[in-house]
């Protein structure tokens, strides 16, 4: 049989996609990368997804799962061709309130979890700003952050368990409600793995309570300067808020052009700043932050007086990288971090980079965790600016790992900074992770040439290292 009619047997017609219209759609995430697939597929319970492995296997055809495509990195982008497996069909939540716990399909959308949680008064920390599009299985291959890792840790702290489809076709269940599982962390190294180690189909995911109250603040600064060491200080001070999210001047200016969400336009940079639990507590550390930001020269100390004027500031920050389409077709942007103590030293060293490569770009970031996201707009029809923008990503992931930083705060490596992997991890390193992976994946089926750069086993040393394929990026 071939693959497509193997595929169709097992699926049924309406769950394999071949139109080359289709494949096109399929073919790329949120980056600035593009793949091309070979068949779509959607899967509709575990076995499925078992069935399509094995199926792969037999053709030898790559597999490259794929939740919302909201990656930014061309993880879920097929660069090798191969089967793409989208996850939205596997959309079950299955809520225990006792345990503060719940069994999560892989293709549901994170917002959507906390949603149906709402009613127990329960929650799921991480909030990526793509909440309302990206789904848990992306979430859990990238281990993702968001605006509130701050305070409660990346996806990974909140995994206890999970449902995974290993290269045999196997379906294995790692870790559980019992905290602590003896031997190996197999779990813990599935997380942040991006889809080339195995398809997760579920996920059991730790659910935290509602907090009782919340303060919302957003102060306003002369200089990025001034709004970064706020940022230190308020946790040298012993706080760590929920979350501490930091936009510059030019951000600022294109959020509010588009959606009026009242943040001070004259400022060189504004933080918003968020305090949960008991009343007492949250309105003592706003009236600290007030107070720290004051001492740093904030101009204006606002606090979010509705719930409606709290969600409107927070879709200003959620909203900031919609917001680049005015400035330029196209954005691209790093994300890299480094000790909250090195923002002000690092932030100079960006800014530099950007002037030097005549570049425009703009900052907003999770500035609580040392997590940046500088955005360089341009326009790729311009002839030489794409090698422009390229050479000054690279010199800024290379700065932010002189500080001692590291290559991704929270969108992974994927295809995009897979080739900067040696200037953060030696050869040994690179090795010892290769192993692991062929341990997991010894034919090469998931997700291929993602994360590892080529060369990365010792026994290819001194072989050819293929470049990022040609007409990858856009
Ligand atoms: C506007 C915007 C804002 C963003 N903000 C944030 C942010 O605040 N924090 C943050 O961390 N990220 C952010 N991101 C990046 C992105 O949303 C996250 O990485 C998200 O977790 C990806 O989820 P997804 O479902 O879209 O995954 P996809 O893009 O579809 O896939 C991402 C990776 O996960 C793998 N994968 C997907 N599902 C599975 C599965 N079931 N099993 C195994 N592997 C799988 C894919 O192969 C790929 O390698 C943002 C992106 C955008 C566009």
């Amino acid at each position: 049989m071939t693959l497509l009619s193997d595929l169709r047997q097992t699926l049924g017609n309406e769950n394999v996609l071949e139109e080359p219209l289709e494949l096109y759609i399929y073919s790329k995430d949120a980056s600035l990368m593009r793949g091309e697939a070979t068949f779509v597929v959607f899967p509709q319970s575990a076995e499925h997804v078992a069935a399509v492995v094995q199926i792969a296997g037999r053709h030898g055809m790559p597999i490259v799962a794929r939740g919302a495509g909201t990656g930014l990195t061309a993880g879920a982008s097929p660069t090798e061709g191969g089967i793409v497996l989208a996850t939205t069909a596997l959309n079950s939540i299955e809520i225990d309130s006792d345990n503060r716990t719940a069994w999560v399909g892989a293709g549901v959308i994170n917002l959507d979890l906390s949603k149906t949680a709402a009613p127990f008064g329960l929650h799921f920390a991480p909030d990526p700003s793509s909440q309302s599009a990206c789904t848990i299985g992306g979430n859990v291959a990238n281990n993702s952050g968001g605006a509130h890792t701050l305070s409660e840790g990346s996806t990974t702290s909140h995994v206890l368990g999970l449902e995974v489809v290993f290269a045999d076709g196997e379906i294995v269940v790692l870790g559980g409600q019992a905290p602590d599982a003896p031997g190996l962390d197999v779990k813990g190294l599935v997380v942040g793995s991006e889809g080339t180690l195995g398809i997760v189909t579920r996920a059991l995911v730790r659910l935290l309570p509602i907090e009782p109250d919340v303060r919302t603040l957003l102060l306003d600064f002369p200089t990025v300067e001034a709004a970064v060491t706020t940022v230190s200080e308020i946790i040298a001070a012993g706080m760590i808020p929920a979350a501490l999210e930091l936009m510059d001047q030019r951000m600022t200016i294109a959020v509010e052009n588009w959606l009026h969400a009242g943040l001070p336009v004259d400022a060189a940079a504004v933080l918003l700043a968020e305090v949960v639990g008991e009343r007492e507590g949250v309105d003592s550390q706003a009236s600290q932050i007030g107070e720290i930001g004051r001492a740093n020269g904030a101009g204006d100390v606002q606090i979010a007086k509705t719930e409606e004027h709290r969600a409107l500031l927070w879709k200003g920050r959620k909203s900031a990288f919609g917001a680049m389409a005015q400035l330029a077709p196209d954005y691209y942007l790093h994300d890299a971090v480094v000790p909250r103590t090195k923002l002000v030293e690092i932030m100079r060293t960006i800014y530099e980079i950007a002037d030097r490569y005549e570049l425009t770009l703009l900052n907003v970031f999770h500035a609580g965790d040392g997590n940046l996201h500088p955005l360089i707009a341009f326009d790729a029809s311009e002839p030489g600016v794409a090698d422009r923008v390229h050479k000054a990503g690279e010199e800024i992931v290379a700065a932010c790992l002189k500080v001692g930083g590291a290559l991704s705060g929270e969108h992974g490596i994927g295809l995009e900074k897979r080739d900067l992997m040696r200037m953060a991890f030696t050869e040994i390193d690179l090795d010892a992770q290769a192993r692991l992976k062929e341990v997991f994946d010894p034919t090469g089926l998931f997700n291929p040439r993602k994360v590892l750069p080529d060369g990365s086993r010792c026994f290819d040393f001194g072989g050819v290292r293929r470049e990022v394929p040609e007409g990858a990026w856009i």
